[in-house]
């Protein structure tokens, strides 16, 4: 008898203290079994990175379990059926799903969802037309709730979240000002994404430049990162501004964030309201079809990193959660 193909799959094998590393990840070869009644196998094309996944390494309290270790790293896919005992599944199908850091996934088809890859790359349902553009699209149109004239801020801005904050602030009639790290990434969030400005804050003047940057100040925040980069913001925040709390990026490895002035919360009346985005599976049709809408009109632009090859995952994990990504970072598998 032939012996079982393999899959190649990463596990998470021991929980980082402060920064991750690449060691505490292992690649491993794993005979694939025979699929069940019901099942369905999906040949992974691209894995999604998050940010998320570094929370998910710690063995801590958080809103969802940690990662278990010696188990294939979860994480969101999308791929192409290679063969099929679920009747809702056919092979060719283009879908995403949870399949994690392997190439072959194997799934009861629950999570599991087919996607028109004909229109848009299958990579944007990981991006712009998945997930982290649903996370602009509801914490923007959900919290923020922006009004014509007012100014929002974002920060993270060329990241697969936050250059969709902005670029729907800017469709809704708002000043879209970015915060980033580097010119370059400053540069592209004004001329392609179209924001009407981006402070460097990498370039060693945040709070005056984000002054500069807001002559009106700011109505609506967009948090993805916290610590100073919050505290220049909240000082800028108009009354009965409103601040997303979508992620702190800059605390994953355990540095403490502290606030600088909370009363300002009080004076100036603000909203801080933090949000999971799988927790507003209602909203997920109606943004993703907005969101699918204005992709294929291209009136909403996304860029992609892309690491090739499997093994390459954990540095690409890392370097993302670094800021080495310049937009939705991705591994490309086929
Ligand atoms: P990005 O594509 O934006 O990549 C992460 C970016 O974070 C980096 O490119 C870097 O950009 C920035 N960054 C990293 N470290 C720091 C730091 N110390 N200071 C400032 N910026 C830093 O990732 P996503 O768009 O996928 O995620 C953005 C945020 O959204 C994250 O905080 C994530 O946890 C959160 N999120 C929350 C969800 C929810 O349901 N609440 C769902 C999805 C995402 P730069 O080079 O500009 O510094």
């Amino acid at each position: 008898m032939a012996d079982a193909p393999l899959n190649r799959q990463i596990l998470l094998v021991s929980r980082p203290e402060g920064e991750a590393s690449v060691s505490n990840f292992k690649l491993v070869e794993t005979p694939l079994a025979p699929l069940a009644e019901g099942q369905v196998r999906v040949r992974n094309h691209y894995l999604s990175l998050d940010p998320y996944m570094r929370g998910r390494m710690d063995d801590a309290k958080s809103y969802a379990p940690p990662q278990p270790l010696n188990e294939v790293m979860i994480g969101g896919t999308v791929g192409v059926v290679s063969e099929s005992r679920n009747p809702k599944f056919a092979v060719g199908d283009s879908v995403v799903g949870m399949l994690g850091w392997q190439e072959y996934g194997t799934s009861d088809g629950t999570m599991l969802n087919q996607v028109d890859a004909s229109r848009v790359p299958l990579s944007a349902y990981l991006g712009a037309l998945g997930m982290p553009g649903v996370t602009a699209w509801y914490g923007l149109n959900g919290i923020i709730k922006p009004k014509t004239g007012e100014t929002v801020v974002v920060s993270a801005a060329s990241g697969a979240v936050g250059s969709v904050v902005g670029q729907l602030a800017k469709a809704a009639g708002c000043r879209a000002v970015g915060i980033a790290g580097g010119a370059e990434k400053c540069r592209y969030v004004v001329e392609t994404l179209g924001f009407d400005a981006c402070v460097d804050y990498k370039a060693g003047n945040l709070r005056a430049d984000l002054k500069a940057a807001v002559p009106d100040g700011i109505d609506g925040y967009f948090e993805n990162v916290g610590g100073e980069i919050l505290n220049a913001v909240l000082a800028r925040m108009n009354a009965f501004g409103r601040v997303a709390v979508c992620g702190m990026i800059s605390g994953y490895d355990g540095k403490p964030l502290p606030l600088d002035a909370p009363r300002l919360i009080l004076t100036q009346r603000l909203l801080l309201q933090g949000f999971i985005v799988y927790e507003h599976l209602d909203i997920w049709p109606q943004a993703l079809k907005d969101l699918g809408e204005r992709v294929a009109t291209k009136k909403l632009l996304f860029r992609e990193s892309i690491a090739e090859g499997l093994d390459k995952a954990p540095e690409a994990l890392l370097g993302m959660l670094r800021g080495k990504n310049f937009g939705k970072q991705l591994v490309k598998l086929v």
